[in-house]
């Protein structure tokens, strides 16, 4: 159990290494409950150090010797790990420690899956191994040996040795001990080659447990395309003869980019057909981009602390967005990635979780893997590159890759690199890295004989420990459409770098309508008055899709705002440009499916939340409801003949024209089984071929309260496939009614197939249990009890899962005082309970405020 008065760590305390590493020699002796692990550390003095202290990081480690030198010494214990009086010289450090990978259930450190050995070190897990300098900053070259009677051993780099139960691998790339990968186990590989830029060959492998061969193949294609993208965009070439994947049951995050040695959730890598949904395709393929990417951007060059850690997040992801849009279609990725920054980077920013892109403290570094070091710290990056332009844009990242190689750095050193190679001065820029927050953007407009002006105010809310903040610079993407639909003025970027700011266009010759934050050029929230009329003009003319998408969408939200607070909702406008959108032939399938979607429960809380109502999310159920039938009702005419053009003939491929298509024809099948009797549906879900159409089909029947049988019919069929399952998990929850979600979780976690040690089948349902308020916020307080009672169960098993679906309470100052009181409530109690891990001591107690 960890300390319950968990420690502060600030960066402004950051002090360099005492002791720097030239050489990682690690021998494994596995066994699952005595596994010995002997090192051999060539250490030498740091000449920029600030003390002379020789520290061990090292956690739950049995010791069983150690020596320098060859000499025997005694370390004393101390927080955290060990002291030893060391010479003021170079020394090698010897010592043999025992651990017990079979009881490691929090699956940090090395762990046992299914009986296959597994490792996850980032942040902090090597100290779980053996006792080391467990920080980024210092990086060594690794040999490790294997020994056991596992049929495949592997570790990071390149295979340099093997013999009758041992294997060996280099790995000579100085890395930090969080890239440090083990896998052992009975696996198989889908085996392939790709030839770098330089003509290098080199062996890929994706391994997996006999019987997943066949969902390989998708993957490994992935892959490929990754290592040539990122040569043809970036440069970047691969480094060593061998990269493997390997994927495994139980893992706490999608994958991890282990030197070499990727390790990926199975859910993350796996994928057939038959198995996986079009959602899912696209996300593997963006997370093997991401962990392939992180090569350089991450393993070559590292991080100094974890403060830095959107130094390799957020340019990782940024990376892996521009990827998947030049795999896909630009526009529809721009309007997912937004979807997903709002639906939890923006939430995070208005809840006591809110942090900076650099934070300055932490408790728990492992509660810092958010939305906001991740998609804020990639939109961070998207501003910049509009900023500098394309071209500044590769010569700073020429630039960082060729000063950094090999290096720990900093945030600063990234910004200095811009600064450098475009001479732009980048100091009030880096306030998107010191501010939390989402900025609030409020314009006006005026017309006058021929000159049109724009004027913006921006305004930041204080979050937690930031009162007061500064103006940002906020590219502004700005076009004008004249009265008859025309551009009159194509995108411009506008750069606001005061509080207030007026932009002015002259020689119009009509008062044009705008088109504002194009591309959603930064992370605000556009606070425009404006007229559904206005909104529909938008969505019929605008030539940048995600504007048009952003028209549609705020229309809806329009309308469902007014159905919840009684007004008079502009129901007919929007449906009419809607049907327009719907019947462009021409226009994308995946786009037009976007338009059609409603915003979620959640978006309209935090909606009603901003504009000063209180959200009911009972009500916004409702609403949402009247919304969804009215709809089907006026679309009845135009769904038979929009489904049939949406059915693909040919035979199941995941592409993004196909995955339009389907998602279209998913959005037309949910209002035709409001109308039909959910007769199209079951159709649909008896001579299904693929995922994607049956699971969409089983969540219609679900929403029609007609799914008994062919939820029994789904189990009998995947019962073995533990993905799929846990897509039988998540949706009945999420199609639950609000007043029987709390019942169903309770009746799927007595289901023999649900356990809590697995973090994919504990997600599927409390995941989809949070994200489902108006079943998890019933009045009589029954979801927040539910939830409390499973994370005071989950946290001595696996505390990073159970600190991170905290989050689920992270949104409750947005409601009603009885609400908010009995969350309270159920806070308290969780963290009152004895021996509370750190992880969600903190997490828990930021939330409530304490
Ligand atoms: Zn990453």
């Amino acid at each position: 159990m960890k300390d319950a008065s968990p420690q502060t760590i600030y960066l402004t305390d950051y002090t360099p290494p005492t002791y720097l590493v030239d050489q990682v020699d690690l021998t494994f002796r596995l066994s699952p409950n005595a596994t010995r692990v002997i090192s051999r550390i060539a250490f030498r003095p740091n000449p920029d150090a600030v003390s002379k202290r020789f520290f061990l990081h090292g956690e739950e480690l049995t010791p069983i010797s150690s020596s320098i030198d060859g000499a025997p010494v005694t370390p004393r214990e101390v927080e955290g790990g060990i002291e030893v009086d060391v010479p003021d010289a170079p020394f090698v450090w010897e010592a043999e420690v025992e651990i017990a990978p079979a009881a490691n259930t929090a699956l940090e450190g090395l762990y046992m899956s299914n009986g296959m050995y597994c490792t996850q070190c980032e942040a902090e897990g090597f100290r779980k191994i053996t006792w080391y300098p467990d920080r980024p900053d210092v990086m060594a070259p690794f040999k490790v040996r294997i020994e056991g009677d596992e049929p495949v051993m592997l570790s990071n780099g390149n295979p340099t040795g093997s013999g009758d139960g041992w294997t060996e691998w280099t790995d000579p790339w100085p890395k930090p001990a969080y890239l440090f990968a083990l896998v052992a186990g009975d696996l198989v590989a889908r085996e392939d080659s790709f030839t770098t830029m330089s003509g290098k060959h080199v062996d890929l492998k994706l391994w997996v447990r006999p019987g997943d061969e066949g969902k390989t193949a998708f993957g490994m294609e992935a892959l490929k395309k990754s290592m040539k993208w990122d040569e043809d965009v970036y440069g970047r070439e691969y480094d060593l003869d061998i990269f493997q994947i390997v994927a495994v049951s139980d893992f706490n995050m999608g994958a991890m980019e282990n030197k070499g040695l990727n390790i990926f959730n199975t859910s993350a890598v796996l994928c057939s057909p038959e198995t996986s949904t079009d959602a899912n395709f696209e996300r593997i393929e963006a997370i093997i981009a991401h962990e392939y990417f992180h090569n350089w951007t991450g393993n070559r060059i590292t991080c100094r602390d974890w403060f830095q850690l959107s130094l390799k997040e957020g340019l990782t992801v940024f990376r892996d967005q521009s990827f998947s849009a030049d795999m896909r279609s630009p526009s529809v990725c721009r309007i997912s990635d937004v979807l997903s920054l709002r639906g939890r980077q923006f939430r995070e920013d208005n809840g006591p979780l809110a942090h900076q892109v650099q934070p300055d403290s932490f408790v728990e570094i492992n509660n810092f893997y958010t939305s906001t070091i991740y998609e804020k710290g990639a939109e961070v990056i998207r501003m910049l590159k509009t900023l500098v332009g394309d071209e500044g844009y590769k010569k700073a990242l020429d630039l960082y890759f060729d000063r950094h190689d090999g290096q720990a750095c900093t945030i600063d050193d990234w910004l200095t690199v811009f600064q450098d190679a475009t001479g732009r001065d980048l100091g009030q820029f880096k306030r998107w890295y010191k501010q939390a927050g989402t900025p609030r953007l409020r314009v006006s407009e005026d017309w006058n004989d021929g000159t049109y002006q724009l004027t913006f105010t921006q305004t930041t809310p204080p979050t937690p420990g930031q009162e007061v903040k500064e103006p940002f610079v906020i590219p502004i993407a700005v076009g004008l459409i004249g009265p008859n639909g025309d551009e009159v003025v194509g995108t411009q970027v506008l750069e606001m770098t005061e509080g207030t700011q007026t932009f002015t266009f002259e020689g119009l010759a009509a008062k044009p309508v705008p088109s504002i934050l194009r591309g959603f050029s930064a992370p605000v929230i556009l606070e425009r008055e404006t007229s559904a009329q206005e909104r529909a003009f938008l969505l019929a003319n605008d030539t940048d899709e995600f504007n048009r998408w952003e028209a549609g969408r705020s229309l809806a939200k329009e309308v469902l705002t007014a159905l919840i607070t009684g007004k008079e909702a502009p129901q007919a406008i929007y449906f009419d440009a809607l049907a327009s959108v719907l019947r462009e032939d021409h226009t994308d399938p995946d786009f037009r499916a976007l338009a059609l979607a409603i915003p979620s429960a959640d978006d309209m809380a935090q909606t009603l939340f901003d504009s000063g109502v209180t959200p009911d999310p009972d009500v916004i159920h409702d609403a949402t409801e009247t919304l969804k039938q009215s709809r089907a009702e006026y679309f009845q005419d135009m769904l038979p003949r929009l489904l049939s053009e949406m059915t693909v003939t040919e035979p199941f491929a995941p592409t993004h024209e196909q995955a339009g298509k389907r998602a279209l024809g998913h959005g037309i099948l949910q209002m035709l089984t409001r109308l039909d009797g959910s007769k199209a549906a079951q159709a649909l879900f008896d001579r299904a071929d693929n995922m994607t159409l049956s699971l969409g089909a089983l969540a219609c029947l679900l929403n029609a309260g007609k799914a008994d049988a062919a939820l029994a019919t789904f189990r009998d069929k995947w019962q073995d496939d533990a993905l799929v399952m846990d897509k039988w998990f998540m949706l009945q929850v999420a199609h639950a009614d609000p007043d029987k979600a709390a019942e169903t979780v309770t009746r799927l976690t007595q289901d023999p197939a649900f356990t809590m040690k697995n973090p994919n089948r504990f997600r599927s349902v409390f995941g989809a249990f949070a994200g489902h308020p108006a079943g998890f916020h019933q009045k009589d307080g029954s979801g927040y009890r539910l939830l409390a009672d499973w994370l005071i169960k989950l946290d001595p098993i696996n505390p990073q899962i159970t600190a991170r679906m905290s989050g689920a309470f992270e949104t409750w100052k947005r409601y009603d005082g009885d609400r908010q009181s009995l969350i309270a409530d159920q806070l308290d109690r969780i963290l009152a309970t004895p021996g509370l891990s750190r992880d969600t001591t903190e997490m828990i107690s930021r939330i409530r405020g304490a």
